[in-house]
């Protein structure tokens, strides 16, 4: 059987779970080219940052929708059945507030916070809470059971499993979409799968002017909550958030959050670090029982991550440049775990597509 070559640009979790999807091929041989790897932090790599967890928030109808829909069952699926990946079920409690409506934290837990939820069916134990269980300043809750992914595990537990079937991994820039080629064992590529999440907007020959930065500030701390949850806004400002997620194996609580729209600042902002401390207190007091304050939390560090949030939401589609195929895979905004692998399949399903038609990327 012939073998097709496929470079993945990004070693994201998009990265990551796509190469993981098209290396289960016997015809497909895939290498993985990325400016970032797995294990290192920094501010044009998403992935680590993320809290991570499956609070889905895709309009009815979107693709993102269909994406967070089927990636649950995936999820649930390495929670239970792997370990070692880093991922355990957690409580949700999810709380919203009147006076959020519109403001940016708001719009994006729109989806989130409805008490009839669209994800009511794919979430498990989804039920209504009674007025009594809400906080004292919110008009709306609910709890399911979702996932928490310890990202510093799970990322190289996908690359273990890519390595494991045969997948290449190569550390490289790309200036160009077109020089992704080259950097396949073969040195040419039949499909090129993009998945450079925020620097699609830099990468020549993709340029796309639709995605920006959405900066995220969040605190690890060593306490724990026993649960996740969240509001639909704080009264501090509008794009600040609220979020308290407890990561399996040991991983830590992190604490959030913002959402602050074209922000590439990569420096966290203390006195933001206090209000986002003493908020995930007050909404959890089981953080700091003994006090109810900042100091009795124990803090493994402070960080930043930038979303890369896309004006219509991930482009996952396949598109001739050069006369080649190139199939994208980017722009999973604060999504991209909880959409990951329902992502990942369309790609796979995009790339496969594509190389029916047979089209070589032939730079060498
Ligand atoms: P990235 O992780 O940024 O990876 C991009 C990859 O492309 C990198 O490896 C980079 O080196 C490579 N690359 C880019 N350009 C080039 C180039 N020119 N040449 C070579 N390599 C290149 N999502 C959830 O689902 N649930 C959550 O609870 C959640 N919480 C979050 C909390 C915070 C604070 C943040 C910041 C994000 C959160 N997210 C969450 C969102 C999630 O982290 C992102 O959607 C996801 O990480 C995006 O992955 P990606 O692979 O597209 O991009």
């Amino acid at each position: 059987m012939a073998v097709n070559n496929v470079v993945v640009i990004g070693a994201g979790v998009l990265g990551l779970s796509t190469a993981l999807a098209l290396s289960k091929h016997k015809h497909v041989s895939v290498t993985v080219v990325s400016k970032h790897m797995p294990g290192d932090y920094d501010i044009e790599y998403a992935s680590p940052w993320a809290g991570a967890n499956y609070w889905p928030v895709g309009k009815p109808g979107s693709n993102l929708q269909k994406f967070e829909k089927a990636t649950w069952p995936e999820l649930a699926r390495i929670c239970r059945e792997v370990p070692e990946a880093g991922v355990h079920f957690q409580e949700s409690r999810i709380f919203g507030r009147t006076k959020d409506a519109g403001t940016a934290t708001g719009q994006w837990f729109e989806e989130l916070c409805k008490e009839d939820a669209w994800f009511k069916d794919v979430a498990p134990n989804f039920r209504i809470l009674p007025r009594s269980e809400l906080p004292e300043d919110c008009d709306t809750g609910t709890s399911f059971t979702s996932v928490c992914i310890n990202t510093a595990v799970y990322l190289p537990w996908i690359l273990g499993q890519c390595a494991k079937n045969g997948v290449t991994f190569k550390r490289g820039v790309l200036e160009h979409i077109s020089d992704a080629g080259g950097y396949h064992t073969s040195s040419r590529a039949d499909v090129v799968v993009n998945c450079t999440g925020l620097l699609a907007s830099k990468l020549g020959g993709v340029m796309d002017s639709s995605v920006y930065p959405g900066r995220g500030q969040i605190v690890l701390v060593r306490n724990e909550a026993g649960f996740m949850t969240t509001t639909s806004g704080t009264d501090d400002a509008a794009d600040e958030a609220v979020y308290v997620m407890g990561r399996g194996l040991a991983g830590g609580t992190v604490l959030g959050g913002c959402l602050q729209h074209g922000s590439w600042e990569s420096q966290p902002d203390p006195n933001l670090a206090q209000r986002i401390m003493q908020r995930s207190i007050d909404l959890c007091p089981a953080l700091a029982p003994k006090t109810g304050k900042v100091g009795e939390l124990s803090i493994v560090r402070h960080g930043v991550g930038l979303r890369p949030m896309r004006t219509g939401g991930p482009r996952v589609e396949k598109e001739r440049i050069d006369g080649s195929w190139v199939v994208h895979n980017y722009g999973h905004a604060g999504y991209g775990y909880q959409s990951g692998w329902g992502s990942a399949w369309e790609a796979e399903r995009l790339v496969l597509e594509a190389l029916e038609h047979n089209s070589p990327w032939a730079k060498l």
